[in-house]
């Protein structure tokens, strides 16, 4: 609607109103230039922390007013700077990304909304994206699910939910934490194609394809460092890319015969006894 768009290709002054910036995931060239004329021309940035948001305006040669917001702000703080944004241009970011994607401003953007604020976005680097494009996998249909739960019963729970759209799925995800999302995923989707996108767009870059068990091999011998995107193949995948024997023979490395059958049926749809049979003619040397 008209009340809520901003031109940000004017010159000064800059209007009043709320601007969402996206900032580098890791490259500090990904800054956009838009973003950083909006930087330079805004009254002040809402961040998530303002030391992390400090050294990216010190890299852009800038200083200005920098006011910590999050989510769990207040209502009162959260009323007061949309209230701001009556007479000033507000920049919001949050530490890496787009804004909203995992991160603050929901409830920003929506009282702003509300209140006849008007609101702008400024696109650029966002670590679902970057993933997708570096996995290879399909990108047609995608399905971004934020962080995993926690929990146990939480994470199946979400992984049975997803399992059956017809889309890659994409997570945001620890190091910590990613050898038990991939037993999650083993355990309840069974063979999936996945790809683990690490460390985007900074020096140890990396995106490795595998099936379940042997990425949990792999990553049990190798803690991951540093900031990880999970991707997960739509179901189909497997049975179009793979024969049979090359599944079971990774899915043998973590499993017993029954097992490794089991999953392999289960990602596939291939008849399990058929399956568990060539399972015990593999385990044989
Ligand atoms: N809003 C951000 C965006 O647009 O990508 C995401 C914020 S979320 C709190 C942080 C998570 O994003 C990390 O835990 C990681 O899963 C993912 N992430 C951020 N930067 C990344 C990078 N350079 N490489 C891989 N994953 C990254």
């Amino acid at each position: 609607m008209s009340s809520h768009v901003i031109n940000t290709t004017e010159t000064e002054p800059l209007s009043a109103g709320l601007y969402i910036v996206a900032t580098p995931i890791g490259n500090l060239g990904d800054i956009t230039m838009r973003a950083a004329d909006i930087l330079a021309r805004c009254d002040g940035v809402a961040c998530e922390d303002t030391r992390v948001t400090g050294k990216l305006m010190k890299h852009l040669g800038l200083s200005k007013p920098l006011w910590r917001y999050d989510d769990h702000a207040g209502d009162k703080d959260r009323a007061r700077l949309v209230d701001s944004m009556q007479s000033r241009a507000v920049a919001l970011v949050s530490d890496a990304g787009t804004p909203l994607v995992s991160d603050p401003g929901y409830r920003l953007v929506n009282d702003c909304r509300e209140a006849g604020i008007p609101v702008t976005t400024l696109p650029g680097a966002c670590a679902v994206i970057a993933g997708l494009t570096l996995s290879g996998l399909p990108n047609d249909r995608f399905l971004f699910g934020g962080f995993l739960p926690v929990k146990e019963k939480a994470r199946a729970d979400v992984l049975a939910e997803l399992g059956a759209v017809e889309s890659t799925l994409i997570f945001y995800e620890t190091g910590p934490r990613l050898t038990k999302s991939l037993r999650a995923i083993a355990d309840v989707l069974g063979v999936r194609e996945i790809a683990v996108a690490r460390e985007l767009t900074k020096m140890h870059e990396e995106c490795r394809r595998g099936l379940p068990d042997g990425l949990i091999a792999y990553y049990e011998a190798n803690p991951p460092k540093g900031e990880i995107v999970l991707l997960v193949g739509p179901p189909e995948l497997v049975e179009g890319e793979h024969d049979l024997d090359a599944l079971l023979k990774e899915a043998l490395l973590e499993n017993k015969p029954s097992q490794a059958a089991g999953k392999v049926a289960k990602a596939t749809g291939a008849d399990r006894k058929a399956l568990y049979a060539r399972a015990l003619e593999l385990r044989t040397p």
